[in-house]
């Protein structure tokens, strides 16, 4: 059985093919740096991890070790198997995108959703023009009693890593989340995550 490991720099997004039965991890070397991970049905590229139809699966707002992601389609497309980090991730903030930058100030930006796409085409696969809402790992967004959403800095320590198995054939596809003019990210700013794949 053999592992790929690969870095995935906050200015481009990066693709893999996994088959069922596979393990894909996330690792946060220096800590502090949201995640965003999109995944796809290895047949059909119209089908896809749906946070929305996931907290209807699971009647919950946050994923916990355990637990299952499913598609647009409502099948089981990844299963939460393992978490080093303090488990604090994000199923409800769409990905940041060029739009979202251009209104914070910054009118050249990298984004998740351009890293999307870079991480699609990675693995020969053409996007389409929906962007998912992603499961953001390792970010801190509680939603308080009154139904505010807080942003907080990423939780998550140097060497943080959260796994997942896939449930079928599927390409996942990771974001290390350039973002730098909110503060979800630590206080070095955005850093490289590491996909490992077995
Ligand atoms: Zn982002």
């Amino acid at each position: 059985m053999s592992t790929t490991s690969i870095c995935v720099r906050p200015d481009a997004g990066c693709g893999v093919e996994v088959e069922r039965g596979g393990r894909v991890r996330v690792v946060a070397p220096d800590g502090g740096q949201v995640g965003d991970v999109f995944a796809y049905s290895g047949d059909d590229p119209t089908e896809f991890l749906s946070a929305s139809h996931t907290r209807a699966w699971t009647s919950r707002l946050f994923p916990k070790v355990g637990e299952e992601f499913v598609t647009t389609y409502r099948r089981p497309i990844l299963r939460l198997v393992g978490d080093s980090s303090p488990g604090v991730h994000d199923m409800l903030i769409a990905a940041c995108d060029p739009r979202r930058y251009e209104l914070l100030g910054a009118a050249v930006h990298p984004s998740c959703a351009e890293n999307l796409r870079i991480g699609l085409r990675s693995v020969g696969r053409e996007p389409g023009g929906v962007v998912p809402q992603p499961v953001n790992l390792f970010m801190a967004t509680p939603v308080g009693p009154d139904g505010e959403i807080s942003w907080l800095p990423s939780p998550s320590r140097p060497g943080d890593r959260v796994e997942f198995e896939a449930l079928m054939d599927l390409v996942f596809v990771l974001s290390a989340c350039p973002q730098d003019l909110v503060p979800i990210n630590g206080s070095a700013g955005p850093t490289p995550l590491v996909l490992e794949v077995t």
